[in-house]
């Protein structure tokens, strides 16, 4: 199937090397799949998923660093989305292994909303938008420096996997 749809001229240009012109962190959900929606092609998105969509792994930060050192990409978009089960699992409190490494970060999120809206999942999906776009920033230099010399743009989003239709956010 994949081979049908794609030209053997594509995929030897793809060969030579990777210009994306934007990297995506977004989350590991099945549901979400940033190449699909964004009707992407191979080799247009340099995409890192990790359960909620959480910046705060350095091997997170260092493929995003990559990708901005190394492939010039133009943006970094932040997708969370709707019904996210890493911010379900954390509102619920669920503790298993290193899950609590993902659950401390969207605790982070949880605890700087109003405690109504610290119990809807989707509002704290996105102040854990909002919140990854500022890790991002704080927690690395290059990408910071590139922000603030207006060579990056940081873009927030959510996903609503129920519509299909993605809102952008507010830094
Ligand atoms: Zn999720």
């Amino acid at each position: 199937m994949f081979l049908k749809s794609v030209s053997p001229t594509v995929l030897a240009n793809l060969a030579k090397g990777q210009h994306p012109f934007v990297a995506i962190l977004t989350c590991s959900d099945s549901r979400v799949s940033p190449v699909s929606i964004f009707n992407l092609s191979l080799g247009e998105a340099f995409v890192v998923r990790v359960a909620g969509n959480c910046a705060s792994d350095p091997t997170v930060l260092g493929s995003l660093e990559y990708a901005v050192s190394h492939l010039k990409v133009r943006a970094i978009l932040v997708l969370g989305h709707t019904s996210c089960g890493a911010v379900r699992a954390s509102c619920d409190c669920v503790d298993h292994g290193n899950l609590s490494a993902v659950m401390t970060d969207i605790e982070r999120a949880r605890s700087r909303l109003p405690v109504e809206r610290a119990r809807d999942g989707d509002s704290v999906a996105e102040g854990n938008v909002h919140l990854q776009m500022r890790r991002l920033q704080d927690l690395s230099p290059v990408i910071r420096d590139e922000v603030e010399s207006g060579r990056l743009e940081m873009i927030g989003a959510m996903f609503d996997i129920a519509t299909g239709r993605v809102r952008f956010v507010n830094s």
